[in-house]
């Protein structure tokens, strides 16, 4: 909660600059081919958002999809011109999980590529569709290095539940439970390489400065 304390702190802002037929939730019910025929709504809604920024003075990340980028090219020249960052949020919102690493290198190369044509400003801000980037796609660190050809600070997310294949097995639907149980077992080994192969810090201790110009993940370790 803000107070008034914590009106001076500087927090960071991030928008996923997608249209509302995009999210993954809908993904059943609205096929890709279909949405140049739903009726877009992002123009004006990012116009009313950035109106709200600018009357705050505040400027923010919009983690972008590529296709959002291809379909209306003026709205990210738009939002970089009223000086806000250009990131990357795949090519169509498909998650990191479900494509080889020789996909996964490609769909970003061509998104961070027509983000940038668009944006006519180096990308280097990465989020992944549906915090994708899991036990199951670790492996997209290293392309998404490669692709900037830097070291890449990220953020993990995990639930010490995470940590216990034990515990009690809670109903529920297939979907949600095989979401919760699958891997388990595995996390905590994939942890402790995980401590191994990078160096975390808290977040207050990576500078605002290195936060800002180095491209960024969240990932959870399940
Ligand atoms: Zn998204």
């Amino acid at each position: 909660m803000l107070t008034a304390a914590n009106t001076v702190m500087k927090n960071a802002l991030t928008i996923d600059l997608e249209d509302y037929y995009h999210v993954s939730a809908f993904r059943e019910y609205v096929r890709q081919e279909d949405w140049h025929s739903r009726p877009s709504r992002i123009l004006q809604n990012t116009e009313l958002l950035l109106d709200c920024l600018d009357a705050a003075g505040c400027r923010a990340t919009f983690f972008t999809l590529g296709w959002v980028a291809e379909s209306h090219p003026q709205i990210v020249r738009h939002v970089a011109d009223r000086g806000h960052e250009i990131a990357c949020h795949s090519l169509r919102h498909r998650t990191v999980y479900e494509m080889s690493p020789a996909e996964f290198r490609e769909d970003t190369s061509r998104a961070k590529k027509i983000l940038e044509d668009s944006s006519g400003k180096q990308v280097l801000g990465y989020r992944a569709p549906s915090f994708s980037i899991t036990e199951k796609s670790f492996w997209a660190f290293d392309v998404l290095c490669e692709l900037v050809s830097e070291s890449m600070p990220a953020c993990v997310y995990l639930h010490p539940w995470e940590l216990d294949p034990e515990q009690p097995r809670m109903s529920g639907n297939l979907t949600a439970r095989l979401r919760h149980y699958f891997g388990l077992s595995r996390t905590l080994m994939k942890f402790r390489q995980l401590l191994k192969d990078f160096k975390f810090v808290p977040l207050c201790e990576i500078s605002t400065a290195e936060w800002a110009i180095q491209p960024r993940e969240t990932a959870s370790v399940k």
